[in-house]
């Protein structure tokens, strides 16, 4: 049995590395600042330490608690979109945070770091993205990803620390934060559904995704730690088949049961119009089975969003570059205070 730190434990992905490395037999520390998860989210099995990997002594705390054998570093506030106008805090949360992490671990003599990149730091290069190309990240958030892939590249060379990487995408399920209006578009629109408001697409809807169940997702995180062969290694992991925003609201539709519910289309906003990715590295060496179809996976998160039922949105109060901001996310914003970070 080993000690494992997981960062954002208490957020979606998190939470489910948690329950499984819980049930492996792992000891499990979550360190959480609950931006953007739920004390509900964090398994029984695992003790929660509320704090920001941010904030030093946050980090130097929670690794002066007892010996810390591997870290899984999830948090993040992973809203792509909006880091275009958050870059100051995007930096801070993202790469900082991440260094903070990188620092202890090597001064604990941790045995692996786990890290989860995302598929944003390819930026709008060819389709599908593989781990051979040059990444080109064209977001705040992509280039901080990109900055700690480097980081953990470097430590590894310079000190040794083993890393895994995994460069995940548009992953959705059970214990999602299906209140966020900046991202995660399958939550958006099942609680725009169940707060009875329209379902709001950016552009024509016609830009592709692979979405990914998130039973595709955590349960590779969990194991690479104690997969040697994966060490210092890169790996695109999720579903394989893009589907454009358009078919994507009717699938949700669908599957609550309302398939004329209305749909507007806000301006554009700029992001990558096509993304999904190879995923041969990770089969070769992990052997994940075949993804879980979009329809299968989309009625069990409706199953578990009912129950949950609506979210209320929490608008992000410190946009530090006002100026395009989507017109619907202004709006958010406009009545909120400005204090110093998210709510
Ligand atoms: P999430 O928001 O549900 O979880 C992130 C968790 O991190 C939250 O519980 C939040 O409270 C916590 N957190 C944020 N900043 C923190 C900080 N400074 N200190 C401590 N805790 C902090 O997000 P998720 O979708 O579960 O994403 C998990 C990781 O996977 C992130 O690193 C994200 O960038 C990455 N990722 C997610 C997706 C996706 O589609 N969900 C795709 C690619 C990569």
């Amino acid at each position: 049995m080993s000690r494992c730190l997981v960062t954002g434990g208490a957020g979606f992905i998190g939470a489910h590395v948690v329950r499984a490395l819980a049930d492996e037999g792992h000891e499990v520390v979550v360190l959480d600042d609950l931006s953007g998860g739920f004390r509900d989210n964090v398994d029984d099995r695992a003790r929660l330490v509320v704090g920001s990997a941010a904030v030093v002594d946050d980090v130097t705390k929670v690794f002066s608690e007892g010996p810390v054998d591997y870290v899984f570093h999830l948090a993040a506030y992973a809203a792509e979109g909006l880091s275009h106008f958050i870059k100051r805090f995007n930096y801070e949360n993202n790469l900082i945070a991440s260094v903070n992490l990188i620092n202890a671990s090597v001064n604990a003599g941790v045995r692996c770091f786990v890290f989860t990149s995302s598929i944003a730091v390819y930026g709008a290069g060819q389709v599908p993205m593989s781990e051979d190309m040059i990444p080109q990240p064209e977001d705040s958030y992509g280039i901080a990803k990109y900055a700690v892939e480097q980081e953990l590249r470097a430590t590894h060379k310079m000190f040794g620390l083993p890393y895994v990487i995994f460069r995940p995408h548009n992953v959705y399920g059970e214990l999602q934060n299906t209140g966020d209006p900046y991202r995660n578009v399958i939550g958006i629109f099942i609680n725009q559904i169940l707060r009875g408001e329209p379902l709001s697409i950016f552009g024509d809807g016609e830009q592709t995704r692979a979405f990914t169940y998130i039973a595709d997702v955590a349960p590779v995180i969990a194991r690479a730690a104690f997969h040697p062969e994966a060490y210092a290694e890169t790996f695109n992991v999720g579903a394989e088949v893009p589907y454009t925003v358009n078919h994507l609201a009717s699938v949700v539709r669908y599957a609550m049961d309302v398939p004329d519910h209305p749909v507007i289309h806000h301006a554009e906003r700029s992001e990558v119009k096509h993304a999904f990715s190879d995923h041969s590295k990770v089969q070769g060496v992990f052997g994940v089975p075949p993804p879980v179809p979009l329809e299968q996976g989309i009625s069990h998160m409706v199953r578990w969003a009912r129950r949950v039922g609506p979210r209320t949105s929490k608008p992000f109060s410190a946009i530090e570059i006002p100026r395009g901001l989507p017109e619907s996310w202004k709006a958010l914003t406009d009545d909120v205070a400005p204090p110093s970070g998210r709510q």
